[in-house]
């Protein structure tokens, strides 16, 4: 409980959303609102065309993942005007974080990638860029590129993980094993870039202890942000053929509240948790079908953790230590707080 109340001063929002929201992260380093522009650069995927397997992961079906993905033909900066437009009415939002989030978006030479992520960067309204990636195609060069833009910009790097089993990353064909992944997150860690992790619950075959135990995983790598979503069956997927076969369940929602608390529980609790549950965008769902909004299956979450009396973190008593650099000097405005972060300690358990 002393941890519980000193976790409370120093995050407060603890009490209020019981997680570490994305927004409160933000607006913890920013003067101004922050939003994240969503882009599709137009690479491709070495788990699709070959170079590391055929076919993709089972339940991919890389529309579903990106809202903009039929605008492949407007450019970078194009996407980024009409991605400030709209989150300017809708959010009220003032800068922005370039999201290159469509399929692999280090899967290219290093000068088409610099050229690409530039392109980003010149826009007056960007302050971070954020590079969704597989962890099998980061080389140290890319990295080095990336971390070239930390002095100036708040620079993400997202991992696809899903699980540290190898069982199951073979079965949903993810092409590279867990000891990749852990190559990519050491190699990361000798930088100043800042590493999420995105993490899929209810993968077939998985156990409620295979999961927490990726949870208990990813808790001691030093990361800085989680993504979780639900395992959803789409339209023209593998998965959707081993669905419709029998042999792959999908959750109800009350399982998947519970599983995200427990999860969540064994997360440090200054690691922002940048999504909470998976979606689909148009009408390619299968299943799981559930009629709630991503906001009511969020409060459902928090009411969750209301219930148990437990918040992010609660079940861990690691706190991953914040990059040294994480104010960029040349972000205008920008609030320091560098030695609040460095109230924080590793702690071993
Ligand atoms: S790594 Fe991503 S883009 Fe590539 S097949 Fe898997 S889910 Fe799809």
């Amino acid at each position: 409980m002393e941890n519980m109340s000193i976790l409370y001063q120093q995050k407060p929002h603890l009490l209020k959303y019981r997680y570490f929201t994305f927004s409160e992260y933000l607006k913890e380093r920013f003067p101004y609102k922050v939003h994240k522009i969503p882009l599709h650069a137009g690479f491709t995927c070495p788990n699709r065309d070959g170079r590391a397997g055929i076919g993709g992961c089972t339940y991919c079906i890389n529309e579903s993942f990106s809202p903009n993905v039929g605008e492949t033909r407007l450019s970078i900066k194009e996407q980024i005007e009409i991605g400030k437009a709209f989150q300017k009415k809708k959010y009220g939002a003032e800068k922005f974080i370039a999201y290159f989030q469509s399929f692999t978006n280090t899967y290219a030479d290093l000068e088409t990638l610099k050229t690409c992520y530039e392109e980003a960067l010149t826009d007056k309204d960007i302050v971070g860029i954020s590079i969704g990636t597989r962890p099998d195609c980061v080389t140290d060069e890319i990295l080095s590129l990336i971390n070239s833009y930390t002095k100036d910009y708040h620079v993400w790097i997202e991992y696809g993980l899903q699980s540290i089993h190898d069982k199951t990353l073979k079965y949903i064909n993810r092409g590279h094993d867990y000891n990749a992944f852990l190559d990519a997150i050491n190699r990361t860690k000798n930088t100043c870039i800042r590493i999420c992790v995105h993490v899929i619950l209810g993968l077939p075959g998985e156990t409620v202890e295979d999961m927490m135990e990726t949870a208990y995983a990813v808790a001691g790598l030093g990361i800085h942000g989680i993504k979780l979503h639900h395992l959803y069956v789409a339209k023209n997927t593998a998965l959707a053929e081993d669905y419709f076969r029998g042999k792959v369940k999908t959750m109800g929602m009350d399982t998947y509240v519970k599983l995200a608390v427990d999860f969540l529980e064994r997360i440090p609790s200054n690691v922002t948790v940048q999504r909470l549950v998976g979606d689909t965008h148009g009408n390619s769902l299968i299943s799981p079908i559930w009629k709630s909004t991503k906001v009511e299956i969020t409060q459902r979450i928090i009411r969750e953790f209301e219930r148990r009396g437990t918040y992010q973190g609660s079940r861990c008593n690691i706190l991953t230590p914040d990059i040294n650099n994480s104010i960029p000097s040349s972000i205008q405005g920008m609030q320091k707080l560098d030695n609040k972060e460095s109230e924080f300690h590793t702690v071993e358990i």
